[in-house]
């Protein structure tokens, strides 16, 4: 069975009635890299950024982070990588860098927070990104955005990291795309704003869901109310979906969700097809999608927008899921 599923790493993630997708891998090394690249991977539309930084003493230096992602670059060859900058904070920590106490880490001082009030920090990683930048394809993608400002002034840092760049006499892609990650209720909520100062949207469904349902995504004692498919969430999808289509910038999605293949009706009906997924899941999203009927999962999709419970759209993705085999 998996010798199998591994056949279908070369072939083109289409439903039977001609609606392909991009399936991409998430990523926190250049290993995992190669690994989503053997798995099929159309390059990587997450790279969690966090494991350069952890398991040591101090920051990485520009040097260090460059030939970091200066190898994803050329790895991915004609494809992409999507590089998060960096996300701590949280449940993640860093052994060298003080964060402070706090009683609600997930609602505090966390990802972009920090990096736009640690700005030489921040710009390090910017500077090392746009030099790796000269060297394939490379995106950049903020986490926890809440704000249109914050977008502004990320963008405003890396404007002084190309500056910096240019007196330096270095090479970078001055057309680098800036995304945003849609992981925050309130930028689903203001996604049409965010979508003017964004190049693409990439959708955090594991956020997402912890925030709109305030379910700790951590906590097992309320795990049951963990919903991906509360009529609460799939509308956060709808809003922020249609706003990046509307705005005619790309919009992917890079949260657990995706990798999901009951989800896939979900995707089919809202017009998205590009997912980013973990390594173990690429391979069984392809093998629905290569079963699917699309105007069967659009219609099903549909029907999960007239439904009033988590459970409920659960029960008509598993219908949909059961007529594909
Ligand atoms: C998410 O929140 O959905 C996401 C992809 O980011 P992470 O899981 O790293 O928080
Ligand atoms: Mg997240």
């Amino acid at each position: 069975r998996k010798e199998q599923l591994q056949l279908l790493a070369t072939v083109e993630a289409i439903t039977r009635d001609g609606v392909s997708f991009r399936l991409a891998g998430n990523i926190s090394s250049v290993k995992d890299l190669e690994q989503v690249l053997h798995y099929g991977a159309e390059g990587a539309g997450l790279f969690r950024t966090e494991f350069l930084y952890m398991d040591r003493s101090s920051f990485p230096s520009e040097e260090e982070q460059f030939d970091i992602y200066r190898q994803v670059a050329e790895k991915a060859g004609r494809y992409s990588v999507v590089i998060r900058t960096l996300d701590i904070g949280g449940d993640k920590q860093l052994e060298y860098f003080e964060l402070p106490e706090e009683d609600n880490p997930f609602l505090g001082y966390r990802a972009i927070r920090i990096s736009l009030n640690s700005k030489e920090m921040f710009k390090t990683q910017l500077t090392a990104i746009l030099r790796a930048s000269a060297y394939g394809s490379l995106k950049i993608m903020l986490p926890m955005i809440s704000s249109l400002e914050e977008v502004r002034q990320a963008k405003q840092i890396l404007a002084e990291a190309k500056s910096d760049l240019d007196q330096r006499g270095i090479a970078y892609d001055d057309g680098i795309p800036v995304g945003v990650m849609i992981e925050v209720p309130a930028a689903a909520a203001i996604a049409d704003l965010l979508a003017k100062e964004a190049d693409f949207f990439s959708i955090g469904t594991n956020d997402l869901v912890q925030y709109v349902l305030a379910v700790d995504r951590m906590n097992e004692t309320i795990a049951h109310m963990y919903q991906p498919f509360h009529p609460a969430v799939l509308r956060l999808l709808r809003q922020a979906i249609t706003a990046g289509q509307d705005a005619g910038i790309p919009v992917s999605v890079c949260g657990e969700l995706a990798g999901d293949e009951k989800a896939i009706p979900i995707w089919l009906y809202l017009g998205v097809r590009d997912l980013s997924m973990s390594p173990q899941s690429l391979l069984r999203v392809k093998h629905r999608i290569l079963n699917a009927e699309a105007s069967a999962g659009r219609e099903a999709g549909a029907n999960c927008y007239r439904l009033a419970t988590g459970a409920e759209v659960e029960a008509e993705l598993t219908r949909f899921a059961e007529s594909c085999v």
